[in-house]
């Protein structure tokens, strides 16, 4: 249609085929399948790999073809990764008949509500129906905030009850659960006891001192590193005192603290990249609440006792959620970890489950390759970079392809056009030719297309066109894209035209997935083995462009109790601004020479890496005055209307 409608307005014009008949075209059983309402169903994803791996037909070393789509340096509009994984989906699912599945982030109802509005692609690429997709889906980011929420009051309570004990002999036996007339320790009590090296595993047999050391935790208030989480953006809870009320409040003081958004919660970043619910288990206990007193000893949430509870909260989430298209092609929608401090991708156990599903040798594909498509968070050079040493060296799974999403707009913007906002009509250069500008602002490109080369694997420039781009726009940025290195480069109007616009796209992807590949792969940027500031240099200057990397006493402080504690040997995960290859958002196009400040290293050893700001980071966004809410309503039908 032209204009084209708004998104809602697509989505609500779709009648989406039964989630029980795509799941069956995509050869799931019906015991695999956990449907919620009609459209939306959760896929077990181990009793599908079991019986893959009890299949003798299948060939467990096939798999589909993996395509990670990522974009340039972008402007605070978007630049339409989401758009054109799922309209590049489309095109090969429907069109060109591969099975094709788009693997895609869980949104946060934050920015839905706030800025940016949804995040199920846009125009007629979308996940439908987008208003399920955007709000609550099954569940997941709800079971996230009431698991981390439970650990956090159980972090608190933890210390008030160790604290307000006369003894520590009677508050160990008020912790160990009586159970029929015996004491007996909980699974995570032996943990502990092994932990910190007691043999012992019958509670009344234990010394004075091994009682203390197994008991008294000695957290220091000060040190605890997780927090209360809500799916809103709500500043007001940026920062909060906790344990103001009377009973509280007279026997232990009130602590500062402050709350995030659900999705940057390291249970998010976890349910990102575990491998099962028994790996997810695991890292959950891993966790870092705090470290104890005199001894900087890290306390986990297994030392709490609080990993086997939360994982029950979260044993459905580890399943996948099941959606598809406006073209009826298929969507896994799975974790959202937050792109601005995690590494902004969607789960492990989704692409996983997904590359199985389009194996050509997995029965209902007769033979034929599959595709999965799937995104990184922010800029190839941010969340690109994130996705291979972080997300594919623990999954050990690696793409075939990359997708490098451009727009003339965010080129312009490289090449000395003036600031773009959201909401504000664009400045006069974004919307009539200016080739002078986006040859300029074209060196981004080539920056992340030389980025991309150094993981090995192929690089196909989408040109997401928009209306107002001219054929001689498109023409030059394709010219510049193939000279950078680029093996292909294709514009693409699947906004306007859902897969049928990304025909071309799909076509190209088709042939670059199956060239040889250069060796070795997968190759990562650096070892693990190497120190925390070597990591940190080599991400800076190789894929940054960074001269130096400059560190806070903080920063330092932060990384020697690391090395200490054994957490120096895991990846990093640097936040800083997406609007620069650099840390400074002022400095577009391809900036040389600066030094990254580190100011702040945290741990997320339950995720498994190490994550230094760059900048300050906030971990819970704002509402703006007009919101994304105010536009929201339902219709007599029960209809929602003003999500766009
Ligand atoms: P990203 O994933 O890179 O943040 P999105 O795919 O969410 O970007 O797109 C950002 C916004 O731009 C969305 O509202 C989307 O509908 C819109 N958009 C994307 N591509 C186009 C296009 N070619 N023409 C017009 N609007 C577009």
């Amino acid at each position: 249609k032209n204009p084209v409608p708004s998104d809602i307005e697509i989505s609500r014009s779709q009648k989406p085929k039964k989630i029980t008949r795509l799941a069956q075209e995509l050869g799931l059983l019906e015991n695999e399948l956990d449907p919620y309402g009609h459209f939306k169903a959760k896929v077990d994803p181990k009793l599908v790999s079991e019986r893959i791996q009890n299949s003798s037909d299948i060939d467990q070393t096939q798999k589909g073809n993996y395509v990670l789509v990522a974009g340039i340096t972008p402007t605070p509009l978007g630049e339409g990764k989401s758009t054109t994984t799922i309209g590049l989906t489309q095109a090969l699912g429907a069109h060109l008949g591969y099975t094709s599945i788009a693997n895609v982030r869980q949104p946060s109802m934050g920015p839905t509500f706030g800025v940016k509005g949804g995040a199920a692609g846009g125009g007629y690429s979308q996940v439908i129906p987008m208003d399920e997709f955007n709000m609550h889906l099954t569940g997941d980011i709800h079971a996230i905030s009431a698991a981390q929420n439970l650990l956090c009051a159980a972090v608190d309570t933890r210390m008030f009850h160790e604290h307000t004990s006369k003894t520590f002999k009677g508050f160990y036996k008020r912790l160990v659960p009586v159970k029929g007339g015996k004491r007996e320790f909980t699974r995570s009590m032996i943990k502990r006891l092994e932990k910190i090296g007691i043999e012992e595993r019958n509670p009344d047999n234990l010394t004075d001192e091994e009682i203390k050391k197994f008991a008294v935790l000695n957290i220091d208030p000060s040190s605890i590193t997780i927090r209360r989480v809500v799916d809103c953006n709500d500043r007001f809870v940026r920062e909060i005192t906790i344990g103001e009320g009377k009973n509280e409040a007279s026997k232990f003081p009130p602590r500062k603290t402050g709350m995030d958004i659900t999705v940057a919660c390291e249970l998010m970043a976890i349910l990102a990249l575990s491998k099962s619910l028994s790996e997810l288990r695991e890292r959950v206990g891993n966790i870092v609440v705090g470290t104890q007193k005199d001894t900087g000893v890290a306390i986990t949430c297994e030392d709490i006792g609080c990993a086997g509870a939360i994982t029950a909260l979260l044993k459905e989430a580890v399943k996948p959620n099941l959606m598809q298209t406006l073209e009826g092609t298929p969507v896994f929608v799975h974790a959202g970890p937050f792109a601005n401090i995690s590494i902004g991708a969607s789960s492990v156990i989704a692409d996983d489950l997904a590359l199985k599903l389009t194996s050509p040798s997995y029965p209902a594909n007769a033979g034929k390759k599959g595709f999965v498509v799937t995104e990184a968070g922010f800029d190839f050079t941010m969340g690109g970079e994130r996705f291979f040493n972080i997300k594919c060296r623990n999954s050990k799974l690696y793409p075939d392809a990359v997708v490098l999403v451009a727009t003339s707009r965010a080129l312009k913007l490289h090449g000395g056009a003036p600031d773009v906002k959201p909401g504000q009509s664009l400045p006069k250069e974004y919307v009539t030719e200016n080739l002078e500008m986006l040859a300029k602002g074209c060196a981004n490109m080539a920056k992340q297309i030389s980025n991309i080369k150094q993981y090995n694997v192929p690089v196909v420039v989408a040109i997401n066109k928009f209306k107002t781009d001219t054929d001689a726009e498109i023409e030059l940025i394709k010219k510049l894209a193939l000279e950078a290195g680029a093996e292909d480069a294709v514009p693409s109007n699947h906004w306007e035209e859902g897969g049928l616009g990304a025909l071309d796209l799909a076509k190209s992807v088709d042939r670059v997935v199956s060239m040889d590949k250069p060796e070795p792969r997968p190759n990562f940027l650096y070892d693990t083995d190497k120190t925390v500031e070597e990591k940190l240099f080599i991400i800076a200057s190789k894929m940054y462009g960074a001269a130096a990397v400059e560190f806070s006493d903080l920063a330092k402080a932060q990384i020697e109790t690391y090395r200490k504690q054994g957490y120096d040997k895991l990846p990093i995960c640097i936040a800083k601004t997406q609007y620069s290859l650099s840390h400074d958002p002022a400095l577009k196009g391809v900036p040389t020479g600066f030094t990254i400040p580190i100011r702040e290293v945290r741990c997320s050893a339950g995720a498994g890496y190490l994550y230094a700001l760059a900048a300050e980071i906030m971990t819970i966004p704002g509402l703006p005055t007009h919101s994304g809410f105010m536009n929201v309503e339902v219709d007599e039908e029960g209809q929602i209307e003003g999500l766009f």
